[in-house]
């Protein structure tokens, strides 16, 4: 008999599985139905030697102390600051847009006192910002958004920026100075012996029993259990009633190349050419010295895993007729990037999860039998 069954091994699942066992001291089965935990955040050492992560490049950035504080108690960190490189034009120049950027691709030599005006001369004023393509154009104007954001986008989620929230694009942001930071987040590192050997201490506890290869659909009328988080995507669990949430999916072309090092930075977008987005060599991230190294070409995919929900109107209407039902259903939790429908980072999902817990610490107060009581009276020997 558990108290909790945990539907999802990734940071959803697993910081709930850590809170519920050691403040609660409730029994948890956390399945996931791949064969590991960690969920996108697995990694791994390959043939090789090289640690890599199984789906793509995952850098950790926050500016919550409170999430970095808690993570910090299942992992030593790895300052490491993620820079990105795109080719446009044949060339090769820092992304996110900053004033090197322009200098290199236009052959100028502004100053970050002149870049404002530079783009201003050429943004756009759309009368409402409202997708993709008014948050960027609205900024650098449309031959840049054009360079950097069309195809690229195209690309990943199969629909023009016009078609898409401008949340999605404004993810990357433009800059007028010199930093080529990806993120500038208070908050940049990477779990120093890898994400799978935090999750692997995060689940370490006497409440907690992991079953990987196991399905929600194969346990759930096996096993006993008093209530449910599901990490899951949230339209499989009411079996698609009203009908598919689309999710957007990635092929990953893992390789060990023998040099050292291939990339100049972490990331190479490509926004202009080639079918694949992006290429990612994960010493920069691991620091890892070894003669060899590890790569990643990301190709977006109609098919397969569900890794991103995709963040347009008719999506989020959708949305909220699952959102109904999951608040309509006692008992189950819902956490998560896919349970949620959210375009959440890592650090996110961790703020949800604890957010998640703090709910439930209210909504079921611990009955006092579980509290250790010392004896009031002690019989005399
Ligand atoms: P998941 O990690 O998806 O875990 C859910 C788990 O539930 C999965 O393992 C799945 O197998 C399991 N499951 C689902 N249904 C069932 C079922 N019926 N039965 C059993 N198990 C089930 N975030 C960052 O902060 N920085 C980054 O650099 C970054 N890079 C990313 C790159 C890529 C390519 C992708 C796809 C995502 C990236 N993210 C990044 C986002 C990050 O992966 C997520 O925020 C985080 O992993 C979500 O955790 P989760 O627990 O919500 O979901
Ligand atoms: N994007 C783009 N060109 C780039 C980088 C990003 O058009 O060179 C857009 C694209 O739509 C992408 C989104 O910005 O999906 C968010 O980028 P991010 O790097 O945050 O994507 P993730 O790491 O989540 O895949």
């Amino acid at each position: 008999m558990f108290d909790w069954v945990i539907v999802g091994a990734g940071f959803a699942g697993a910081t709930l599985a850590e809170r519920i066992a050691t403040q609660r001291d409730e029994k948890v089965l956390v399945i996931d139905r791949r064969p590991h935990i960690g969920g996108n955040a697995y990694d791994r050492y390959n043939d090789d030697g090289l640690l890599i992560h199984q789906y793509g490049p995952h850098i950790f950035h926050t500016n919550s102390q409170m999430i970095f504080d808690h993570l910090s108690q299942f992992t030593e960190w790895r300052k490491y600051e993620h820079k990105v490189r795109g080719i446009v034009d044949g060339m090769e120049v820092p992304i996110p847009i900053n004033l090197d950027t322009i200098n290199k691709l236009y052959n100028l030599n502004l100053t970050s006192e002149e870049l404002p005006a530079w783009f201003a001369a050429r943004a756009e004023h759309p009368a409402e910002i409202k997708t993709s393509e008014d948050v960027v154009v609205s900024v650098v104007g449309r031959e840049l958004y054009e360079k950097f954001f069309q195809g690229y986008t195209r690309k990943q989620w199969a629909m023009d920026p016009s078609e898409l929230d401008k949340s999605v694009t404004a993810r990357v942001p433009t800059r007028t100075n010199r930093d080529d930071r990806y993120f500038t987040d208070e908050f940049q590192y990477m779990p120093k012996n890898g994400y799978t050997r935090m999750f692997e201490k995060m689940l370490d506890h006497p409440n907690i029993k992991v079953m990987t290869q196991t399905d929600y659909a194969d346990i759930r009328n096996e096993v006993t259990f008093k209530r449910l988080i599901w990490t899951g995507p949230v339209d499989e669990y009411f079996n698609f009633r009203h009908g598919k949430l689309p999710y957007r999916s990635l092929k990953f072309r893992h390789e060990t190349v023998d040099q050292e090092q291939v990339l100049p930075v972490g990331t190479v977008n490509y926004p202009q050419t080639e079918a694949f987005t992006r290429v990612s060599e994960y010493k920069h991230m691991t620091g890892q010295v070894h003669p060899k190294t590890a790569l990643t070409w990301e190709y977006p995919s109609a098919e397969g895993d569900p890794y991103y929900p995709i963040p347009r109107p008719e999506n989020a209407a959708l949305y909220k007729k699952y959102e109904r039902l999951a608040m309509a259903t006692p008992n189950v939790w819902f956490v998560g990037r896919l349970a949620t429908y959210r375009y959440y980072n890592m650090d996110q999902v961790t703020g949800q999860a604890l957010a998640t817990f703090r709910r439930i610490q209210e909504a079921l107060p611990i009955e006092s039998n579980v509290i250790e009581l010392t004896p009031r009276i002690v019989a005399a020997e």
